[in-house]
């Protein structure tokens, strides 16, 4: 099998390990891809979010399958024309990917469906705002209703700074605030069968203790050693397949990756948010836990027949990655710094780019990522660490208590 992945960050850098070590795939080509991908795989330009230039290239690289990591390309209709060509995508069509796209039309699907998730409003003007913000109190919550990689949510106890954002966004949702610790749970699903990968944890917050602002996520670490046992059947039965269900009913099936972010309170499991794809960077800790052939598994989901699919297998272990970022990020990242000390395995490049002379510069907010496996999750973190310890990028930060708190058994659901 022939696959094109589209995109070019860490996640995909992670679905390209995954991609390549299928002993079922016989070449993988990225587009644009990045220089931790173009090591593993051919690279070629594209304009990801450009339907007709994905599916052409899919034509012209004779492509079995294409996987489309990021949200943009989903939400443009690059599944749609992909498939248009007779070609497998993983990855919803534009009506489905509006589950990420809206968070209006995700709180839509949630109520028809009766998904547990938090009261909102969607709101347009500061009156509205206003009334919203009062109803439900600090921590006051306020989301962009659009696409904003990641940093489109403000979570504030300063009713000020929450109009603010909802100011400066336009058309916003306000919601309720769920208290109790995240979960990250990847859906893989042909619109009708589905199977859950391992649920995992991400970081949301540029600071330790998380402090600070939103950023596209820091850190993760995968399996939960804390997650009540039963958690992912609950959520399969009274999140996932209500909402398949729905899409179906609607005429939208949503076929790919349905990404499900959870809060676990006092009350149950409540949906923070749906993604139409893998996250960034859980993806990149999941993966490395997983050891089904990742391209058979999509291609199943693809092509409607992952009912079918073996059960998934899994190593033991744990796997942690420490996002390693660029100066200024996530409010202003300084680009075009030398790195060194990144050409080592578990290390994946997410904003990274390969000067003339063959140096290794940064390219974006979140540089890199180290990532690693091992027996416990404290020896994934110490491996993970040690990855983050040999990279030199000037005035670069990271996280220092990614998995810290699983690891001392500090996390609690509250009952
Ligand atoms: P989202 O983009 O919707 O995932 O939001 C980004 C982050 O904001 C989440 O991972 C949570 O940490 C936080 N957040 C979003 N919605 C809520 C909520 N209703 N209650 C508490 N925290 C939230």
């Amino acid at each position: 099998m022939r696959v094109l992945l589209v995109g070019g960050g860490g996640r995909e850098h992670a679905l390209a390990l995954g991609l390549v070590g299928d002993p079922g795939v016989g070449g993988v080509i990225a587009a644009p891809g990045n220089p931790g991908i173009a090591a593993i795989a051919e690279v070629r330009e594209v304009a990801a979010a450009d339907p007709g230039a994905v599916a052409a290239l899919a034509v012209e690289v004779q492509a079995d399958l294409v996987v489309i990591g990021p949200e943009a390309p989903l939400v443009a209709g690059v599944a749609d024309a992909v498939r248009a060509k007779g070609i497998a995508a993983f990855g919803p069509s534009a009506e489905a990917a509006r589950l990420e796209g809206s968070k209006t039309f995700a709180k839509e699907i949630m109520m028809a469906a009766g998904v547990p998730t938090a009261r909102a409003y969607t709101c347009t003007d500061a009156e509205s705002t206003a009334r919203a913000l009062d109803e439900f109190g600090a921590p006051y919550v306020v989301k962009n209703d659009g696409l904003a990689a990641g940093k489109g949510v403000v979570v504030t106890e300063d009713r000020d700074a929450a109009l603010k954002h909802a100011q400066e966004c336009g058309r916003v949702v306000v919601e309720e605030y769920l208290a109790g610790p995240e979960v990250s749970l990847f859906v893989v699903t042909d619109g009708e069968a589905a199977l859950p990968l391992l649920p995992a944890q991400d970081f949301k917050r540029v600071g330790d203790g998380d402090s600070g602002p939103n950023t596209g996520g820091m850190g993760a670490y995968a399996p939960l050693p804390w997650a009540p046992p039963g958690l992912v059947d609950e959520v399969m039965r009274d999140v996932v397949h209500p909402t398949l269900a729905e899409m179906r009913r609607r005429g939208t099936p949503f076929a790919g990756l349905l990404y499900v972010g959870l809060a676990l309170t006092a009350a149950g499991p409540r949906v923070i948010e749906f993604n139409a794809r893998f996250g960034d960077p859980e993806t990149q800790v999941v993966l490395a836990l997983l050891e089904t052939p990742l391209a058979g598994l999509l291609h199943a989901a693809a092509t409607g027949t992952l009912a079918a699919h073996p059960p998934l297998r899994w190593r033991d272990g744990a796997a942690v990655t420490v996002v390693v970022a660029a100066d200024g990020y996530p409010a202003s990242p300084r680009t075009g710094d030398v790195i060194t000390g990144a050409d080592r395995a578990g290390i994946i490049h997410a904003g990274t780019r390969r000067a003339a002379d063959g140096a290794l510069l940064s390219a974006g907010g979140r540089v890199l990522c180290g990532t690693a496996t091992g027996p416990d999750l404290a020896a994934a973190r110490d491996a993970a660490y040690a990855l983050v310890r040999g990279v030199e990028l000037a005035g670069s930060h990271h996280r220092t208590d990614i998995a810290a708190a699983a690891v001392d058994g500090r996390i609690a659901v509250p009952d």
